[in-house]
């Protein structure tokens, strides 16, 4: 890219502050035009991080994978530009159902996924009662799949981290006047 790329980015949720940091971190000229409307997703989110679960196709799945994959590297970066309030951590997902064959599908599934996606962690079935032993919240009943490459996020922080680490790199905020 060349230094003199200029760039629009219209949105102030997750998406728009990660393409203006990428973009600035690439020493393009950005501005940030965030409309602030109620009911945002990144302000929604669970954050929870644990693509490997979801019955996507291919295409859908690779990228939502290799999203989860990309976490790693880009806090690295958004650390080299003094970000590090994320609220990202890894700290494994837990899928529950009973009888304990209800997960058998999942099982099947994450074990045809584990080669192509390393990231995903270890991955271990979980007898009934063991879930509610790890989260006693939960019935007792319930049995379990453990995925140790499973994470959360808070969306808003990041987005947050990401917005900052943009201006630092001269990106340019401006408000819209579309109504909230
Ligand atoms: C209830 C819920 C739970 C979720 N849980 C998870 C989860 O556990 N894990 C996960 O990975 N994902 C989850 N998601 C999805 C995730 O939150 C979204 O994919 C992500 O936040 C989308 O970010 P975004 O920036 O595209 O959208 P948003 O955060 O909605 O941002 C859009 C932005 O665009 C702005 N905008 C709109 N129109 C204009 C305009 N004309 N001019 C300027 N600005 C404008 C809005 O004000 C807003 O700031 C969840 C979503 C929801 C709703």
């Amino acid at each position: 890219m060349g230094v003199s790329a200029r760039f629009i980015v219209v949105g102030g949720g997750v998406v728009a502050a990660s393409v203006a940091y990428h973009l600035a971190r690439r020493g393009a000229s950005v501005i940030i035009v965030e409309g602030g409307q109620r009911g945002a997703a990144t302000s929604a989110g669970a954050g929870i991080i644990c693509p490997w679960t979801a019955p996507l196709d291919d295409g859908w799945y690779r990228l939502c994978a290799e999203g989860a994959a990309y976490y790693p590297g880009l806090l690295a970066m958004l650390a080299e530009d003094g970000q590090t309030d994320s609220g990202y951590a890894r700290v494994g997902a837990l899928c529950v159902a009973s009888p304990a064959q209800a997960l058998r599908p999942l099982a099947a599934l994450l074990e045809s996924r584990r080669t192509s996606t390393p990231v995903m962690g270890e991955v271990t079935a979980l007898a009934p009662g063991e879930p509610a032993r790890m989260f006693p919240p939960l019935a007792a009943g319930l049995a379990g799949v453990w995925i140790g490459g499973g994470a959360r996020v808070d969306g808003r922080a990041i987005r947050d981290c990401l917005l900052r680490a943009a201006v630092a790199r001269a990106a340019v905020r401006a408000r819209n006047a579309s109504p909230g």
